[in-house]
């Protein structure tokens, strides 16, 4: 059976839930999802990054302790996605004991093995990114590029990862594993960052004591980017369950946006490398989330938060829009008249005005008993393809185009309807054949599209009379086509997805 180690990046509890935190959650929540219903083993892991100084600061700029603030702004990570039915199997959290102990057994090794020493550093910090920068990649030679704001000169007395001896290594590593880094437009800025030759990295402050301590010299902590990254181990038991760990390690699956990709794509595998380790297999870049052509940010305050979004279109609106209308790797740009569009065109109309259609149909003319479908349906073919197309497509982080595989079976189904318009013929054995098609196709799409919209699947199931839930199937079996067993109930209703006008 195979499996899947699959991830987010950890948030940064100082961070308030929004839509670039959501995008990437509910895409990993997806793909999560097909892989379950492929049958495989899955572990989903997100959490929240919860040390550094700036941390520290927004907890003493709150009147509160640095931990009793990482307990409240964790908390509303957890609420965002409970409110998106993420369905993550381990939430970590960075200030938790075993998080402590595998950062040390981590790094203790990586020291041990001679690729951390004790240097002094000078060098052009941002304090929002908590992380150096070499000059030209500054805006304007002084400010962050990310943040816009001047980086502040540094000198301090740190421990050191020795990266500057991994360009070789690393370059091997993705010559050789040409999928390890995708998209490939992500996996060229990777090899760009690599090639122009890579500086060692300061891995410890003594200007903080909030952090995970070095253990070999006490008065250090170690930086926060470190502490984070290594939580992909901690969740697999890298330093309590050595047996658990290998057997998910070589199942890993990073899916993160293009603003740490250098942390993801160039430190981790190095880091990975330097306890003896083999770099995770895949890992997968989005490009940024950006509002009216913008990026997002707390002091443009463009932020959108789940919830007004929810408010509007519901869990499942929110969730296949984004699925749906951002491709995974290109930036892509949210609009509230997009969102809009994109719902009433896929959902209302082509979904939920399919169901609707289907049930006062088979209600007028089979007694509200759904029919079978045709064995040599012509839409057995179009499903057939669509089913193909939506696997390889999820499989490799394309959520856009496993959505748009599906929809193409809904919208066959219906332009099949418009043709043979069942609603004008007398009830007989040729209404029966498509109304059977159309119950079937709306019983594979139940499936299909789960991992995106799950709660409308799970009506979707029940409106057509079966039983249990669409997420406890399994493929490649419940793909098929003829798995609707006719004579069935079909149960009328409001519409699945009422249509929204602006
Ligand atoms: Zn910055």
């Amino acid at each position: 059976m195979g499996r899947l180690f699959l991830t987010t990046p950890i948030y940064y509890v100082n961070d308030v839930p929004h839509i670039g935190h959501a995008y990437t959650t509910v895409t990993a929540d997806a793909v999560a999802r097909w892989h379950r219903l492929a049958g495989e083993s899955v572990f989903f892991l997100t959490g929240t990054d919860e040390h550094g100084v700036k941390v520290a600061r927004a907890a003493e700029a709150a009147g509160r302790s640095s931990q009793d603030h990482a307990d409240a702004t964790a908390a509303r990570f957890q609420e965002a996605w409970k409110l998106l039915d993420i369905s993550y199997d381990d939430f970590i959290r960075t200030t938790e004991p075993r998080h402590q102990l595998t950062v040390q057994a981590f790094l203790q090794k990586a020291y041990d093995n001679g690729h951390i020493e004790l240097d002094t550093y000078e060098g052009l910090y941002c304090v929002a990114c908590e992380a150096y920068y070499v000059e030209s990649d500054l805006d304007d030679g002084l400010r962050c590029p990310i943040h816009g704001t001047p980086v502040e000169r540094l000198v301090e007395e740190n421990y050191f990862f020795r990266l500057s001896r991994f360009q070789d290594r690393l370059l091997e590593w993705y010559e050789a594993h040409p999928d390890f880094v995708s998209p490939p437009s992500k996996r060229n800025e990777a090899l760009g960052i690599i090639r122009q030759g890579l500086d060692d990295v300061s891995l410890s402050r003594t200007s903080t004591t909030w952090g995970v301590t070095v253990p070999w010299d006490e008065k250090h902590v170690f930086y926060v980017w470190f502490d984070a990254l290594i939580n992909y181990a901690t969740a697999i038991g890298y330093s309590s369950d050595p047996d658990r760990f290998g057997a998910w390690w070589p199942t890993t699956h990073h899916i993160i946006g293009k603003d740490i990709l250098r942390f993801h794509c160039v430190y981790w595998p190095a880091m990975c490398m330097a306890v003896g380790l083999d770099p995770p297999p895949h890992i997968s870049v989005h490009g940024f989330l950006l509002v009216g052509g913008e990026k997002m940010s707390k002091t443009r305050l463009n932020q959108i938060a789940p919830a007004d979004l929810v408010n509007d279109f519901g869990v499942d609106g929110f969730r296949y829009h984004f699925l749906r209308d951002v491709p995974f790797g290109p930036d892509g740009d949210f609009s509230y008249e997009g969102m809009i569009s994109r719902y009433n065109s896929d959902l209302a109309n082509n979904l939920g005005n399919l169901l609707s259609r289907v049930a006062t149909v088979v209600a007028r003319k089979c007694g509200g008993v759904g029919p079978r479908a045709r064995p040599d349906s012509p839409l057995a073919a179009v499903a057939a393809q669509a089913v193909a197309t939506a696997d390889a497509a999820w499989r490799r982080v394309a959520p856009s185009e496993a959505l748009d595989a599906t929809w193409s079976i809904l919208r066959e189904t219906n332009a099949a309807l418009e043709a043979a318009e069942p609603w004008r013929a007398e009830p007989g054995p040729e209404v029966d054949g498509v109304l059977g098609d159309a119950l079937e196709v709306l019983r594979l799409v139940a499936v299909l599209a789960y991992p995106a919209i799950p709660g409308a699947c799970e009506e979707l199931w029940r409106r057509i009379g079966l039983s249990g839930s669409p997420g406890d199937e399994r493929l490649p079996a419940a793909a098929e086509w003829g798995g609707y067993p006719g004579g069935l109930e079909v149960v009328p209703g409001d519409p699945l997805f009422p249509r929204k006008t602006a």
